[in-house]
């Protein structure tokens, strides 16, 4: 095969996963000898999403944090708190800052090339991966996917939420917001539709991401997200001199159902490859940490394979258990929140959504939630 169809690593998907993959190859320095190629069919030029997490040391992608807060919001049934989160820091980075500068930095690479165009196949073989793009072959070493095949076929004990949001970042005439104070959950809306919250992200004095957010089985119909958002602006921040600079609409899969991590020498990544927190829908931290695993695997064996253990098992019993909860209906959303965040410091919640707390402190979380229907649901699991 042609020298210009053969790679040493191919990236299939430039997005989220794909891009953070090749950042971390790059920065790490030590991938300068191998060829590497990006394929992905969107040229990404449009903030098509933002990304919110949070961590306690700056990231790899730090110079990109849009806005970042420390003392954050909770507003349960009954109970408000205003958290500090030191050492953590709530952070969002806007999806076209990402982009851009993801690819400013590796199209100067003289080892990175980029093709666009749609993928339309995949497979494994004796000598590697190959990648089908716009009805062109490549073939490589491995091959890093991010590309997802609809929705996976479920097992009897899969559970398939849809978290689906939609946000507008309003600017508003008279100062309405306090920066530096960002609402994570704000639970006093309907909870009819299932798990509801909505949540602010101020960037100054008059200029906010406002999001209504469901953990739900079915989307709604698109007029009832705008009538939402309108009363919750209109009525809980009472605001109604304002204008909507963008908008955001997504849905991101809330399952336990086992993404395969390999096939031979294809390797998932982000959503597809199981990436995105079962519970809680957060994926951009968890696609860093496998990043920055894949890459360590390649520098210390040469292979993708040798990354160190993360008790996937263990957090997807825990992620399983509250799907279940939430699923049949064992107990509302919101007031499980509330639990979490009323009995326990808001430090230990986050380390425990980002599958980082010790089994310790994870029986101390538990212990403080409602004790029959997570038994129940934890023996049926
Ligand atoms: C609107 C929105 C907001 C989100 N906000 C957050 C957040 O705040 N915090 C958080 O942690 N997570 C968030 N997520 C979840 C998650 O972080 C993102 O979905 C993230 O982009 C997932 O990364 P990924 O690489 O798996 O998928 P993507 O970023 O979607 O990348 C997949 C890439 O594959 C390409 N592709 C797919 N099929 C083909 C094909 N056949 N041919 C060629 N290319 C193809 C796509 O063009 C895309 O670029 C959000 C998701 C959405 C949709």
């Amino acid at each position: 095969m042609q020298d210009q169809y053969t790679y040493d690593y191919i990236i299939a998907g430039a997005g989220c996963a794909g891009l953070s993959l090749a950042v971390h190859l790059v920065q790490s320095g030590q991938f300068r000898d191998k060829k590497i190629l990006l394929a992905d069919r969107d040229s990404k030029q449009q903030n098509d999403r933002t990304w919110c997490f949070w961590e306690k040391e700056p990231g790899l992608f730090e110079e990109l944090v849009y806005c970042q807060w420390e003392k954050a919001w909770f507003h349960g049934d009954g109970f408000s708190k205003l958290m500090d989160l030191a050492p953590y820091k709530y952070k969002l980075i806007r999806g076209i800052d990402f982009y851009n500068w993801c690819h400013a930095l590796l199209r100067k690479q003289p080892n990175v090339r980029f093709v666009n165009g749609e993928i339309s196949g995949m497979e494994t073989n004796d000598t590697g991966a190959s990648l089908l793009v716009n009805g062109v072959q490549y073939q490589s070493q491995y091959i890093f996917s991010s590309i997802r095949d609809g929705k996976p076929v479920l097992d009897k004990k899969d559970y398939y939420l849809l978290q689906h949001f939609k946000g507008r970042i309003i600017e508003t005439a008279e100062p309405k917001f306090t920066p530096g104070e960002a609402t994570l959950m704000d639970f006093r809306v309907g909870q009819e539709e299932g798990t509801t919250f909505v949540y602010v992200m101020p960037f100054s004095e008059k200029r906010a991401l406002v999001e209504y957010t469901f953990f739900t089985e079915n989307l709604l119909e698109p007029a009832a997200y705008d009538k939402l958002l309108d009363e919750y602006i209109n009525t809980r921040l009472g605001i109604s001199n304002y204008q909507t600079t963008e908008e955001e609409f997504g849905v991101i899969p809330m399952t336990n159902h086992r993404f395969p991590v390999q096939r031979g020498n294809i390797i998932y990544t982000g959503t597809a490859g199981g990436q995105t927190k079962a519970s809680s829908g957060y994926t951009f931290r968890f696609i860093q940490k496998h990043a920055a695993a894949i890459t360590q695997s390649l520098i210390r064996t040469g292979t993708p394979f040798n990354q160190p253990k993360n008790h996937r098992r263990k957090y997807r019993f825990y992620d399983s258990v509250l799907l279940h909860v939430l699923t049949h209906k064992l107990l509302p959303g919101d007031k499980i929140f509330t639990r979490l965040f009323k009995k326990n410091e808001p430090q230990r919640v986050l380390g425990f959504l980002d599958n980082e707390t010790s089994l310790r402190e994870e029986i101390g979380i538990i212990s403080t939630l409602p004790t029959w229907p997570f038994l129940k649901a934890a023996l049926r699991q």
